[in-house]
């Protein structure tokens, strides 16, 4: 079966008059290997999609399913070991100031428990696999935006999952940064077979790395092609 499918998927904020229904009966598969790129204006509820794939939004309604397991029914304990199965980076990289890089990218496996031999031995080539392993010792503040961005890409990976989710990963990074940074994600998932769903606002980014693509839009996913399809001229 597909590694992420969402079936029915609708997400409403609010109640009342003011509630906003920001997803639709979304239906999207994403097969094991695949770059799937989502696409659509501001407002039009990609955020709210991917934040969905690993339930840091709750849907209203639906069903999401990772690896052929239904994450809608997990809650505490079991929702976290299934989210080691998603790393997720995002447009402002949410690196903690106060620690390393080495620090970091380590953080998600102290969060798990692994022991510290264990660590050093699964950060390390992480560094070398985003090639910051000469930065260990800085700081976040030491980093250009691509070098942040890599540190995430590093710490989104140290739980070996099998999905990456990308909420607008280069959209904070100038054009040859972003051309670096989407080359490294085409690297590691051919490298590691690493599944990847991003969402963008750029037609570049989807371009550049996707294979199929979906337009989302008022909260509907209204248009799905594979990449070359999808930009072919009339
Ligand atoms: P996009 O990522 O495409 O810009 P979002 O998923 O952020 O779209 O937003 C989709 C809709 O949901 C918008 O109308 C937005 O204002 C609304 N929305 C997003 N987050 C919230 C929230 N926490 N509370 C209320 N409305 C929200
Ligand atoms: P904190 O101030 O939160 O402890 P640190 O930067 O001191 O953050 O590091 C957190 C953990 O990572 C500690 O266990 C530390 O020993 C380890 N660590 C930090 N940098 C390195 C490094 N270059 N090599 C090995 N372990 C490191």
């Amino acid at each position: 079966g597909p590694m992420i499918k969402l079936s029915n998927l609708s997400k409403t904020y609010g109640s009342g008059p003011g509630a906003v229904q920001a997803l639709k009966t979304i239906d999207l598969e994403v097969p094991e290997g695949a770059i799937h790129g989502v696409i659509g204006l501001s407002g039009a509820g990609k955020s709210t999609l991917i934040r969905c794939v690993n339930l840091l939004e709750r849907p209203t309604t639906g069903s999401v399913r990772v690896d052929g397991q239904e994450l809608t029914e997990l809650s505490g304990a079991a929702l976290n070991q299934a989210r080691h199965q998603i790393g997720m980076i995002f447009q402002h990289f949410n690196l903690l100031s106060s620690r390393s890089v080495y620090a970091n990218v380590a953080l998600p496996l102290e969060l798990m428990g692994v022991n510290k031999t264990e660590i050093r031995e699964r950060v390390a080539p992480l560094l070398d696999l985003v090639g910051l392993a000469d930065k260990r010792d800085q700081y976040p503040s030491q980093l250009s935006g691509g070098q942040k961005q890599r540190v995430a890409i590093a710490r989104a990976l140290a739980s070996r999952p099998k999905v990456l989710l990308c909420d607008e990963a280069t959209s904070a990074l100038d054009p040859h940064t972003t051309g670096a940074i989407l080359d490294l994600l085409q690297d590691i998932n051919r490298r590691l077979g690493l599944t990847i769903l991003l969402i963008t606002h750029e037609m570049e980014v989807v371009k550049r790395i996707c294979h199929r693509v979906g337009l989302i839009s008022g909260g509907e996913l209204v248009e799905e092609a594979e990449v070359g399809d999808f930009f072919t001229a009339p």
